[in-house]
């Protein structure tokens, strides 16, 4: 930690902060320049509690040199993450994209599901998204089949060999959701459910986290960091979106230029919803388009047989052909990207 004293900081006031920092087990490096006197405090943060300095007379500002997460960032591991299944589809580091694709909510219409999984299957999905426990802001909205999603994704894995990624919404429910998906989703409005968190990291299988709509980067990542300490090192970041200004033209704000980031200070795979992105289905293909050129490690859209008479986020997700037709230009797209230098555009 570099801590800046005020131009008018005492000698005293210096003394203060330096024992405080002592006593908490730092070394201390003190810089007196001719108009501030600058202090580094020298130890893991992480490991020592340090001490409220922010608050002491005569400190203007306190500065971090390492991250607050440690198991998801790049000062502990280097290399890429890479969540590797049975059946040989793998997310993170230079691996192709994966696509995820599916209805928002698993719908009492067993057939429906399966003619979407089969469809976005041939367009060349690898997992196949879907809610059994719904979020929903309104308690008078659909809220899911719950056990019965389940098994209806189950079918729908069995019969194409889809991987499934499902919302668990609580402590209770993570042991039933393991049994039944291949990852288990975290949705924005549970990234800082810290309790569940912890059952996911002591769940054994891989968990999408889905970033909070008013979460920041830091925030994101140090709820990613629960999950690693208390166990499970497979997590994959999910950015959707946050609040932006503007609720008129597109539900959320997709921030493309925390791709970049996420992969400047983490390790963790991270892929990209451009389906709660934007709320808007001629803005997904776009979006999926710059998320890929941006460096995502995939995407996770909302494909529907009906949209329009979908049970949730019909106007967010895509038909079956629209899906089709994306993904001809998404494949296009990727081979022009080249992997092996890890992501500009050749
Ligand atoms: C979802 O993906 O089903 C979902 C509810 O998204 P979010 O948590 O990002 O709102
Ligand atoms: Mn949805």
């Amino acid at each position: 930690m570099i801590i800046v004293m005020e131009p008018r900081a005492t000698q005293e006031q210096i003394d203060k902060v330096v024992k405080a920092m002592e006593n908490k087990g730092f070394r201390i490096n003190i810089n007196q320049g001719d108009v501030m006197t600058v202090i580094a405090a020298i130890g893991d943060r992480r490991m020592f509690q340090p001490a409220s300095v922010a608050s002491f007379d005569g400190v203007r500002e306190v500065k971090l040199i390492q991250e607050p997460f440690k198991l998801a960032s790049r000062e502990s591991q280097n290399e890429d993450t890479v969540v590797e299944f049975e059946n040989g589809v793998k997310i993170g580091g230079l691996e192709k994209p994966v696509i995820m694709a599916g209805p928002c909510s698993v719908e009492e219409n067993l057939e429906g599901l399966l003619e979407i999984a089969h469809s976005v299957k041939a367009a060349g999905a690898t997992i196949l998204r879907g809610g059994a426990f719904k979020p929903r802001t309104s308690p008078y909205e659909f809220q899911g089949l719950e056990e019965l999603g389940l098994k209806y994704l189950a079918q729908a894995r069995k019969e194409t060999g889809l991987l499934v990624v499902t919302e668990v919404m609580d402590t209770n429910t993570v042991d039933l959701v393991a049994s039944y998906a291949d990852i288990l989703q975290v949705g924005a409005r549970n990234m800082q459910n810290f309790k569940l968190l912890k059952a996911l990291g002591e769940c054994g299988k891989p968990v999408m986290l889905k970033r909070g709509a008013a979460a920041t980067i830091r925030e994101f990542l140090l709820a990613a960091e629960h999950i690693m300490y208390n166990g499970n090192p497979n997590v994959i970041l999910c950015e959707r979106g946050i609040k932006g200004i503007d609720s008129h033209y597109s539900r959320n704000t997709l921030d493309l230029a925390s791709i970049p980031i996420i992969k400047k200070y983490s390790h963790l795979p991270i892929i990209v919803d451009p389906s709660h992105g934007t709320g808007r289905r001629y803005l997904i293909e776009p979006m999926s388009k710059a998320s890929l050129v941006c460096g995502a490690h995939g995407i996770m859209v909302e494909v529907h047989n009906d949209p329009d008479n979908a049970m949730c986020d019909g106007a967010q997700s895509l038909t079956l052909s629209m899906f089709d037709e994306m993904m001809a230009n998404i494949n296009q797209l990727i081979g022009r990207i080249d992997y092996d230098n890890n992501k500009a555009l050749k």
